[in-house]
């Protein structure tokens, strides 16, 4: 394929996520032997604008934010995908994660495309009214461009279900009538699915078992790790303690954790929302967030930020088996080492994708008003993720790649067949 040049001259742009999905998407169609064509469409989004948001603040100012949505493709749906509110985050970021979530919804067959949102701002520091403002402005400016058969937005890093409920409400204003299939990640009673919270974590429940078969281990004598104690880091440290693991250190963005008799996920989460930190844990031993990464034991879940395993550490990991629930934690030169390493890495886009899958699953509910059990959401999230797992690790050990390029694989067989059939390539 001509487009190999496009990564000519990349090397001085380590760590930038749309690189690396690039890089990374290329490498998958080369290996399915794609037509050109699939590649030339998918490595830039379809569809990438940026808002401004005049949001008056306590005080009486008005400060203007910026946010972004990227829509990557509708190719097998309609968009779909997370909104983050950050200071720190960058056009080129949610371009990257917006192909992550093309990526993610086909590894696991969902009908839809990838999208993402952002909001530049630091949520700890906006009072719950400057919130509301701040994300009823965000929806207001991208209402004409989204929707439920266009692209559906959901939560992610620092945004939560009232953030959701407060969009949901403007957007439905907008339309005229309660639009619920909208945005995903809405409170119960607003239109959300039973399970959502807990679905990141769950799915993560699902590989790390599948995994963890493949490889011999006994998750009742294991051992695990878990960098970040939010949503996904918390409820995953409580359902893997629950399959009989032995959660022997956690971390935080304040500190780290460690008991090698191991920690009770429960009481740690506990002594989090009452302390705001993870740190202090009764019987714990404080220890250096950089070497609870590379401590030893079975599963280390990464459920904090990108670009958190480096070429630097990468090489003294001691896990056995890594499963992201954050994405994008991993640099590809450290994703290298790992494979060369012989670590099994289950790849955000398939170790993380329980979120949107039981987003998925609010959707269907909505736009049928037909609400499900949770017994049920969990049931067809197993069944879905237990399937995605067996597909990518087939076709990992058949071209003898990464489960992340395997997965990669996955979803652009997919993808490449619905252009073809769609006469796009
Ligand atoms: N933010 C989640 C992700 O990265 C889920 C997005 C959604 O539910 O739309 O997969």
């Amino acid at each position: 394929m001509a487009v190999e040049q496009t990564f000519s001259g990349d090397h001085g742009q380590q760590n930038n996520p749309l690189h690396a999905a690039q890089q990374l998407m290329y490498d998958a169609c080369t290996r399915l032997g794609l037509a050109p064509g699939v590649y030339e469409i998918l490595k830039e989004p379809a569809r990438v604008f940026t808002v401004s948001i005049p949001v008056k603040l306590d005080s009486g100012e008005v400060q203007t934010f910026i946010g972004y949505r990227s829509q990557h493709t509708d190719i097998t749906g309609p968009c779909k995908g997370g909104i983050r509110f950050h200071p720190e985050v960058t056009v080129d970021e949610v371009k990257a994660l917006s192909i992550w979530m093309t990526i993610k919804c086909n590894v696991v067959g969902l009908p839809y495309g990838g999208g993402k949102g952002a909001v530049i701002c630091n949520p700890k520091k906006l009072s719950k009214g400057e919130l509301e403002r701040l994300s009823r402005g965000y929806m207001r400016a991208i209402a004409p461009y989204i929707g439920p058969d266009k692209d559906i937005p959901g939560p992610d890093m620092y945004t939560n279900p009232q953030v959701m409920g407060w969009m949901l409400d403007e957007y439905s204003r907008i339309a005229g009538c309660n639009a619920p299939g909208v945005i995903t990640g809405k409170p119960i009673v607003a239109g959300g699915s039973l399970g959502r919270t807990e679905a990141t974590a769950r799915g993560i429940s699902f590989v790390v078992r599948e995994a963890a078969k493949e490889l011999g281990i006994d998750l009742t004598e294991a051992t695990a790790v878990v960098q970040g104690y939010g949503n996904a880091g918390s409820i995953a440290a409580r359902l893997l303690h629950e399959m009989g693991v032995k959660i022997i250190g956690v971390s935080d963005s304040t500190g780290a954790i460690y008991n090698r008799e191991g920690l009770d996920p429960l009481a740690v989460a506990e002594h989090k929302a009452a302390n705001g930190t993870v740190t202090g844990f009764p019987g714990a031993t404080c220890i250096d967030p950089d070497d609870l990464l590379t401590a030893e034991c079975d599963v280390l879940i990464p459920a904090a930020f990108e670009n958190v395993i480096t070429r630097a550490n990468a090489t003294r990991i001691r896990a056995r088996l890594i499963a992201e629930a954050a994405n994008g934690p991993t640099t590809p030169e450290a994703d290298e080492i790992l494979y060369r390493r012989g670590i099994l890495v289950v790849p955000d886009i398939l170790a993380n994708a329980g979120g949107v899958t039981v987003s998925y699953f609010e959707w269907v509910q909505n736009l049928q008003n037909f609400y499900w059990s949770e017994e049920e959401v969990n049931r067809r999230l197993e069944m879905i993720m237990v399937d995605a797992f067996a597909k990518t690790y087939a076709m990992s050990a058949e071209h003898k790649v990464s489960m992340r390029t395997a997965a990669y694989m996955v979803a652009l067989d997919r993808i490449g067949r619905a252009m073809a059939a769609r006469g796009w390539v």
